[in-house]
């Protein structure tokens, strides 16, 4: 298939062609750990045991390299399984990592309990203040500026192109957490930056059936080592998950754009409301970040968080007192969830930097009909 096709037809067709000895219009899923070999050394398809390859998860990263636009995907048991095989290939006990100040809290446990035990150094930045980020690099030292953009949870923007390029001034690997955005919204490769990292258990999954990480890089050397580590320290995902993300990516474009255009009406609902003292949505034409979003992404994604007027007992109550948007963990999947940061996805900063307010509250607005999660939404608020 080309890669001079758009998007959708991608997201349906790259790494799915038919099964060849039935016809099957959807590739079978390959639930086995082991291929038979024709004589020893014969592998058949160059499969020989599923740690180092399997149909179905070769369809999945054939797919992710094709929609981010990289030359190699590799898919992981979980996103910071990817996180983790991915900064094993990139940094040495002495180096140094750059971050942002607002990332996923899992991502900054990752490097702040393994990675820096191991001697690896790390600072955090606000990523918006170029100075700073140039400020805070080690020439030499610093291996890994590491980008998540929209952030997790204060929907931060990051100039992409303009990191990137300031990165490699230093020779430093860029790292894009696409997560939030998706390669719908956002094409990070294609902006400068080395590396994609996504937690696929998110919107590439799409379902909240999933748990799965994915690396996706355009580098031959770097997908050398990504692929030696995910066949050597072996993170691998399994292959149902990997065809239940397949089967989700299919959508992908449709709903994204109703989580977009869902999320940003909600958005606007919200603005000047009594009980909301900020809304915090990269299209708002206030948001800070607003104009560089409008130039990196398509549309502005499906998640957005509000500082509540009433400060942690309100934000707790209105986390509590929403009912289409479930109480729980994660996002990006089909149906609204209302999560609170502080003790939730992000209990693990608390006492860092990166500590979240405990007002905020954040927001998956998922793809049912607007007019019942506005309601839902404003009916909580109005219980407070
Ligand atoms: C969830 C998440 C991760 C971690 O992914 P898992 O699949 O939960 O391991 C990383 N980055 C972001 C932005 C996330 O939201």
């Amino acid at each position: 298939m080309s890669d001079n096709l758009g998007f959708s037809t991608r997201a349906i067709t790259a790494g799915q062609g038919f099964d060849p000895t039935t016809g099957a219009v959807v590739p079978p899923v390959y639930l086995t750990s082991t291929f038979v070999q024709d004589g020893i050394g014969g592998f058949r398809g160059g499969y020989e045991y599923a740690r180092g390859g399997n149909p179905t998860r070769d369809s999945l990263q054939d797919l992710l390299a094709s929609l981010e636009g990289g030359s190699k995907a590799f898919s992981f048991a979980s996103g910071l399984a990817a996180e983790d095989t991915l900064l094993r290939a990139l940094l040495a006990p002495g180096d140094h990592v750059v971050m942002g100040n607002d990332v996923y809290g899992g991502t900054h446990r990752l490097v702040s309990r393994v990675f820096i035990p191991w001697g690896v150094s790390l600072s955090t930045v606000e990523l918006s203040d170029i100075d700073q980020v140039r400020a805070t690099i080690r020439p030499g030292v610093t291996k890994v500026l590491w980008i998540e953009t929209p952030s997790n949870p204060l929907m931060k923007i990051t100039d992409i192109a303009e990191l990137a390029a300031l990165g490699h001034d230093f020779g430093i690997t860029v790292v894009v957490d696409n997560t939030f955005a998706s390669p719908y919204l956002q094409q990070p490769l294609s902006l400068g930056a080395d590396v994609v990292v996504h937690s696929t258990t998110k919107y590439l999954g799409g379902h909240s059936d999933v748990v799965g990480g994915a690396v996706i890089v355009k580098d031959d050397e770097l997908a050398a080592k990504v692929g030696f580590l995910q066949f050597g320290v072996g993170a691998v995902s399994g292959p149902f998950d990997a065809w239940l993300t397949v089967r989700g990516i299919k959508t992908l474009a449709v709903r994204m754009d109703r989580h977009s255009s869902n999320a940003q009406a909600i958005a606007e609902a919200l603005v000047g409301h009594p009980a909301i003292n900020r809304v915090y949505y990269p299209g708002l034409a206030d948001h800070p970040g607003h104009e560089i979003a409008a130039r990196q992404m398509k549309s502005f994604g499906g998640m957005l968080s509000v500082s509540l007027a009433g400060g942690a007992v309100a934000a707790r109550k209105f986390a509590e007192s929403t009912e289409l948007f479930q109480l729980a963990e994660s996002l990006g999947g089909v149906e609204s969830l209302i999560g609170y940061p502080s003790e939730m996805t992000h209990a693990s900063v608390r006492g860092t930097v990166l500590e979240v307010p405990d007002d905020v509250v954040r927001l998956s607005v998922g793809i049912e009909d607007l007019a019942d999660l506005e309601a839902d939404v404003l009916g909580a608020l109005a219980r407070l």
